[in-house]
């Protein structure tokens, strides 16, 4: 086993720090300081990629497990228990599930599709022919489709926010519990999982699921398209709280993506095949600073508040699945009354599978008070967070308890890289996506970072 893949690699964008030359652009296009007393002021900004997680499955474990289903199959087909395969496919809807009053856009990434390239150790074909696989240098080939949390898989995963369900009528044919969620690098530990065998023959495998969500039926029993199964967890041989689902048909692995490079039985399984990029805005936040990534297995500290006073600086966050080179986004901060207070634009620098991009800024005495936000527009999607600022005066949330921070205690962003970073080294992803979402923007000090095209405040 390739240690080195296995460990959690979390790749950080340089945050781009935009204090004087930006400022200066700022004031030149804004005016004097002193007629525009009411304008936001940039202080910081940083982002960049995340790496995503990966798995493997010994080649031992999966012989245990396929003669373990073997035997409970042919065990139910003597009883009368499982019908025989049945001559038309089954479609597949989608395998997640967020629970209720979860108001985020999006909740997930594919992070790595089925490697059909059969050497290794870096030798990769998805589906579609691109690179979004990976391998490993001990020769295994990854056999499934991973569904990422995203963001904040850890606090997700605590949260019991997505739940994996079943993607087609079936009958379960094999069950794990009990096994350690918290996986961070490769071992020897085995998953939690639930085995579905459809009216086809079909067989569909949903591993890593978190300890004890397991669902209480047991082999042999029916389970309907759309029923839990269990939660996403990082059980097994994994890095990150994800799901790895894999597909059989009559005993043999394949793949349920249509492509041209999908030789196994050339695909076609889902219901509605979600794009190869599926670029979307998963999660906007507000916050009194900038993510710090936890280290894994802890939860990342997101600092979300809703609640400002005149006088904060206030940080917002937008986080991506599949964002693409030179895509664009507008983001937007309106006021109360609907009147755009400030816009500015971002192009993406690099091709990310997960990424995340934030902007810090001083609201000064004598903002407008009431229900501002916080909107991006990107692709065709437009997403937007609500915040508020000066009422109610009765706060809930740590933003009275905690003073926002002003501008100087604001994290600069390469305190937050240097105070993130240790024990995670930013191990490049070369092994993770076939386009290396490695950002372009390394300079601190850089007036117009790579990636920004505009910033234009706009008179209220
Ligand atoms: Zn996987």
């Amino acid at each position: 086993m390739d240690r080195n893949t296995g460990e959690k690699r979390r790749q950080w964008g340089r945050p781009l720090l935009l204090l004087a030359g930006a400022l200066l652009g700022f004031v030149l296009l804004a005016g004097p300081v002193a007629s525009q007393p009411l304008r936001p002021q940039m202080l910081a900004a940083g982002g960049g990629a995340y790496a995503p997680p990966s798995d493997a499955l010994s080649d031992t474990e999966r012989a245990a497990i396929e003669a373990m289903l073997r035997a409970n199959i042919a065990r139910l087909t003597a009883e009368g228990r499982l019908a025989p395969a049945a001559p038309s496919r089954v479609t597949l809807g989608w395998p997640l599930a967020q629970r209720a009053g979860l108001a985020d856009p999006g909740y997930h990434a594919v992070t790595g599709f089925m490697d059909h390239n059969p050497n290794y150790a870096n030798q990769l074909l998805d589906y579609a022919c691109g690179g979004r696989t990976y391998d490993t240098g001990g020769g295994y080939n990854h056999q499934g489709t991973d569904f990422y949390l995203w963001p904040f898989a850890w606090n997700k995963m605590a949260a019991g926010d997505v739940a994996v369900v079943a993607a087609a009528d079936g009958v379960i044919i094999g069950r794990r519990e009990g096994n350690s969620d918290q996986s961070c690098n490769f071992n020897s530990n085995s998953w939690n999982a639930v085995y579905v065998r459809h009216a086809d023959g079909s067989v569909a495998w949903y591993g890593h699921l978190k300890r004890d969500s397991v669902t209480t039926k047991g082999v042999g029993d029916t389970v309907a398209a759309g029923e839990t199964l269990g939660l996403v967890g990082s059980s097994g041989n994994s890095t990150g709280p994800h799901l790895h689902f894999e597909l059989y048909d009559d005993g043999q692995l394949t793949d349920p993506y249509a492509g041209s490079c999908n030789a196994l039985d050339g695909g076609g399984w889902w219901m509605a095949q979600r794009p190869y990029y599926d670029s979307a805005v998963n999660k906007l936040t507000t916050s009194t600073a900038p993510v710090d990534w936890g280290a894994c297995p802890q939860p990342d500290l997101t600092f979300e508040v809703q609640q400002f006073q005149p006088g904060d600086s206030i940080t917002f966050s937008t986080y991506y699945r599949d964002q693409l080179s030179t895509q664009t986004s507008l983001y937007r901060l309106r006021a109360p009354d609907g009147s755009i207070y400030a816009q500015w634009s971002h192009n993406s620098p690099a091709t990310y599978s997960l990424s995340y991009w934030w902007w810090t800024y001083h609201f000064p005495e004598g903002v407008p008070t009431g229900t501002w936000r916080f909107e991006v527009a990107f692709e065709q999607q437009t997403a937007s967070h609500n915040f508020y600022v000066g009422a109610p005066s009765t706060v809930t949330t740590t933003a009275t308890a905690t003073p926002t921070a002003t501008p100087t205690a604001t994290p600069s962003p390469s305190a937050t890289a240097t105070a993130t970073i240790t024990g995670t080294p930013p191990t490049p992803t070369a092994t993770a996506t076939g386009t290396p979402p490695t950002p372009t923007a390394t300079a601190t000090t850089a007036p117009q970072p790579p990636g920004w095209s505009l910033f234009i405040p706009i008179a209220r």
